[in-house]
């Protein structure tokens, strides 16, 4: 049996095992069976990671994580967890190959998946015009009209992208205010190519076999209006993933995993969360790296305890009881 089976390979997981790495626990990391590196490998310029003041690519910032973990012993595993045993001080993680993983410790960093708008036509014609990820699909739409539906930061990043193929993109927004930064806000206002529908939602995707545009109402006054186009992307944020813990750890009223206080420890003894999938508010990746240290470190403690004890802490008390806030929910 392992020491610690670390679920995710995004700054979070790959951070925790380059820790766990270093302090000799062999982490296996199940990383994914389609990539390792997690969001940012869908993202390009990552400009606010320190140490890069020149900016670096998504996918080449995840090659360097996963290197520096790799360096220090850490085992990289292309596959995906698709149940989850917890319970027990052996904790099982079944893979979809079929093969199961046994360790002492699980450090869970599966991020956060896209939001949908939840209208019937986004199911029907994604892959058909419907697209939440720029840098996978935007070469698709050279020099056609297409939208990207959303105000944060992810909606003007793949805005601003997307202007490197499209001829025009539509960034329709629910309210006349962005959420976004500042600096991502003023290089989308600066971009002739984009244009603004402030105070919309899209209620539905037009289109049979293609998307051909988007119906839109206004949230002033419900009127209704189609513009026609050949793509939307929607980029209205993520929820965590956390379908592999329902109704094994706690969540928190925001949908993410309940931890106790400023730990990684979850309800469970010795399984930890890292990264999105606990942190409904700041989800950067340096923050998910921080996170990951967390986890690793207090994955270290637990095993070590383990290790002097010579049994397992069998209930959250023992591992420093709940705080009086934020209680999670069952
Ligand atoms: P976000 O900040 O939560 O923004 C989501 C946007 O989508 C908001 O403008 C929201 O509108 C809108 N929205 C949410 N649900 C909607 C719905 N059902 N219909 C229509 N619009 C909806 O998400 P994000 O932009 O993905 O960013 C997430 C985090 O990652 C943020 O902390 C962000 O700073 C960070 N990030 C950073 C960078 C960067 O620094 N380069 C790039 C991408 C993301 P309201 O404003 O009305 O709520």
């Amino acid at each position: 049996m392992r020491q610690l089976i670390i679920i995710g390979s995004g700054p979070a997981g790959l951070t925790a095992a380059i820790y766990a790495a270093r302090a000799n626990l062999e982490p296996l990391v199940v990383a994914s069976s389609v990539d390792v590196g997690g969001e940012l490998m869908n993202t390009t310029e990552v400009e606010n990671y320190p140490g890069f003041p020149d900016g670096i690519q998504g996918p080449e910032l995840m090659a360097k994580f996963q290197a520096q973990a790799e360096k220090f012993g850490a085992e990289i595993l292309y596959d995906d967890a698709v149940e989850l045993e917890l319970d027990g001080p052996v904790k099982r993680v079944i893979l979809g190959s079929g093969k199961v993983e046994e360790a002492e410790a699980v450090i869970f960093a599966t991020g956060s998946a896209y939001r949908k708008i939840g209208i019937a036509g986004e199911e029907r014609l994604s892959g058909h015009g419907v697209s939440w990820c720029a840098t996978c699909d935007g070469f698709f739409f050279r020099e056609q009209e297409i939208a990207v539906v959303g105000g944060g930061d992810s909606a003007m990043e793949e805005a601003t992208f997307l202007t490197r193929f499209a001829s025009k993109v539509y960034v329709i927004h629910r309210r006349d205010e962005l959420r976004a930064s500042k600096i991502m806000q003023e290089r989308a206002f600066n971009n002739p190519k984009i244009e603004f529908v402030w105070n919309s939602e899209v209620v539905d995707i037009l289109g049979e076999d293609a998307v051909t545009g988007v119906r839109l109402r206004s949230t002033i006054d419900g009127s209704e209006r189609d513009l026609p186009l050949t793509g939307v992307f929607v980029a209205i944020g993520n929820d965590p993933r956390t379908h592999l813990v329902h109704g094994k750890l706690d969540l928190t009223s925001d949908g993410t995993i309940w931890v106790d206080g400023r730990s990684s420890r979850t309800t469970v003894p010795g399984v930890f969360a890292a990264g999105d999938v606990l942190d409904p508010t700041y989800r950067q990746a340096v923050t998910a790296a921080g996170s990951g240290t967390v986890a690793a470190l207090d994955a270290e403690h637990f095993l070590a305890a383990l290790d002097e004890a010579g049994a397992p802490v069998t209930s959250a008390d023992e591992i420093g009881g709940r705080p009086q806030v934020d209680q999670p929910v069952a």
